[in-house]
């Protein structure tokens, strides 16, 4: 790698300080967030929550409020209790539009029958530290690294950081992270940069999402439009 292409700290702080002049956060495009932020929050739900991102999984998150809110609708509160007792078929039916509708049915009443006998599983990560949590959650069904991170980090507030596909390729064409990085490569990293910091952890985050999503695409990255093209890479 080129000399003037290495990162350290600051770096990462002014890729978040020009992202967030770039970009306004609209909360309503995280899932996460969106329910977080949303008159559900008078009482977190941390099953419907966890459900919200199973949902979101392998789909974009448009699909999977969509796909939440025929739940919310279908079972009124969504616990446990009420994922396992609904009927497959209509279960299946409602959570269609986030796409694999038969892996992620199944998975949830996994899920439901593994929290219907262990009640007070979320409120025992809250106490835990980050690994501890981490190992307990990578332990339900359906729950991988990305679900449990935006899980500990978004909702439970403790200093991780999730990967999706957007952040995976944006690192790499930034440079912060080398081609051949693996997911906890890349976590290790980022929790180093930013020392921990929850906040700025949740807000780069979102920043790469929402610039994945509109300039340093998947296929031809605009690059000629990108507000941190200075520092990256990729153009050096
Ligand atoms: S300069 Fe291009 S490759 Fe680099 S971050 Fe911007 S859009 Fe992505």
């Amino acid at each position: 790698m080129l000399s003037t292409c290495l990162w350290d700290k600051d770096k990462i702080l002014k890729i978040i300080e020009i992202l967030n002049k770039t970009y306004s956060i609209n909360f309503n495009e995280f899932i996460v967030k969106n329910i977080l932020d949303s008159k559900y929050d008078v009482h977190v739900n941390y099953f419907e929550i966890l459900t919200a991102i199973i949902l979101s999984q392998n789909t974009s998150d448009r699909s999977a409020i969509k796909a939440f809110n025929n739940l919310k609708a279908l079972l009124k509160e969504i616990t446990p209790i009420s994922i396992a007792t609904a009927d497959d078929n209509i279960l299946k039916n409602a959570i269609r539009v986030a796409g694999l509708a038969n892996r992620k049915s199944r998975i949830l009443k996994e899920l439901a029958f593994v929290l219907q006998h262990n009640p007070l599983f979320f409120k025992s990560l809250e106490q835990m530290d980050l690994d501890e949590a981490r190992r307990k959650l990578l332990e339900l069904p359906g729950v991988g690294l990305k679900t449990a991170d935006v899980f500990l980090l978004i909702v439970l507030k403790k200093p991780t950081f999730p990967i999706d596909t957007h952040i995976n390729r944006i690192v790499k064409r930034l440079g912060v992270a080398s081609a051949s990085d693996k997911y906890e490569d890349i976590r290790m990293k980022m929790i180093g940069y930013l020392d921990g910091d929850i906040n700025k952890l949740v807000l780069l985050h979102l920043l790469l999402i929402i610039h994945g999503r509109k300039i340093c695409i998947a296929r031809k990255p605009r690059c000629s439009q990108c507000s941190v093209s200075k520092l990256c890479c990729k153009n050096l």
